[in-house]
C-alpha cells in the first residue's frame, strides 16, 4: 500500500496525530515550531495555535480543550487557540530537555516522555500526569521517548525508545496506571529505519511509523510483519486511525 498526501502542510517536525471523533478533526503538533494544528477533513479548514515553546504532544480533554506536553511541563488550553495555563512541571526539566511523544490512557492519565535536544543517551524519562494533577516519573534512562498505545482490554501498554529499535510492551494495570514486565515485541531491522510513533488497531495489531524509513509497518500482536505502507517522506513520525468509521490511517 502507498500512503496518499492529503494535506501538504510542510511542518518542520510534524508529529503526534490525534483524531477527535466528536468534531471530526485531526490534531497534530509541529514540535520545534511550538505549534498545534487541527484540520477538518470534511471542510478542509486548517487552524493553528501557538504553544510558545516546543510542544511534543497533545491530548483531548472531555470539556473540549487540550492538554499539551510542552518543553517545560504540562499545560492546558480550555479551548483550541485559547491561552495555555501551566498545570505542572516535571522532575528533570531543563533547557537541554524537551517533551516528545505522549498519549492519554483510558483512565484519562496523560503520558509523555522526554529527550535531550542533542539526543544524549539516557537523558530522557517517561512521565504520567494523573487526573489529580500529580506527575509521576515512570521510567528513567530513556533516550528518545516515543510510541505509545494500550491494548483494548487495558492489560498492555506499548512503548518505543527509538534507538533501541524495538517496540516494547509492558503489563499495564488500568486501575493504578502501573507498568511492569517490559519486553520487546517487535524488532525493527536496520534497513527499515527507526521506530517512532505508533498506534494499535481494533484487533491489537501494531502500526509503527519508521523515522528514516519512509513507511508505516503493521505487525501482528505476536510481532510478525503483516504489511508495509510506503510513505513518500523519509521521516515518517507517527500515525493514528481516524475518519468516520476509524477506517483511515492518518500519518505524520
Ligand atoms: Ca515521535
Amino acid at each position: 500500500m502507498q500512503a496518499e498526501c492529503v494535506l501538504d502542510v510542510r511542518c518542520g517536525l510534524g508529529e503526534g496525530p490525534v483524531w477527535d471523533e466528536r468534531g471530526g478533526l485531526l490534531y497534530w503538533v509541529d514540535i520545534m515550531a511550538g505549534r498545534v494544528h487541527r484540520w477538518a477533513p470534511a471542510s478542509g479548514l486548517v487552524e493553528t495555535m501557538e504553544a510558545g515553546e516546543p510542544v511534543g504532544a497533545v491530548a483531548l480533554c472531555e470539556g473540549g480543550g487540550l492538554v499539551c506536553a510542552v518543553q517545560s511541563g504540562f499545560a492546558v488550553a480550555e479551548r483550541f487557540g485559547g491561552e495555555l495555563r501551566r498545570l505542572a512541571s516535571y522532575e528533570g526539566a531543563s533547557a537541554e530537555i524537551r517533551m516528545n511523544d505522549g498519549k492519554c490512557d483510558s483512565a484519562g492519565r496523560f503520558w509523555a516522555g522526554t529527550m535531550a535536544f542533542d539526543f544524549r543517551p539516557g537523558a530522557g524519562a517517561l512521565y504520567r500526569l494523573d487526573p489529580d494533577g500529580g506527575v509521576a516519573r515512570v521510567l528513567e534512562g530513556v533516550t528518545i521517548s516515543n510510541g505509545m498505545d494500550w491494548s483494548a482490554d487495558g492489560t498492555r501498554m506499548y512503548y518505543v525508545d527509538t534507538p533501541k529499535r524495538t517496540v516494547d510492551v509492558f503489563d499495564f494495570d488500568a486501575e493504578t496506571g502501573a507498568i511492569s514486565n517490559r519486553r520487546a515485541v517487535v524488532e525493527i531491522p536496520e534497513e527499515a529505519g527507526w521506530p517512532d510513533g505508533m498506534t494499535l488497531d481494533a484487533e491489537g495489531r501494531i502500526w509503527v511509523a519508521l523515522w528514516g524509513g519512509g513507511a508505516v509497518r503493521c505487525y501482528s500482536r505476536e510481532g510478525k510483519l503483516e504489511d508495509v505502507i510506503e510513505v513518500a517522506a523519509p521521516q515518517t513520525t507517527s500515525c493514528c486511525f481516524g475518519g468516520e468509521d476509524l477506517g483511515v490511517l492518518y500519518i505524520t
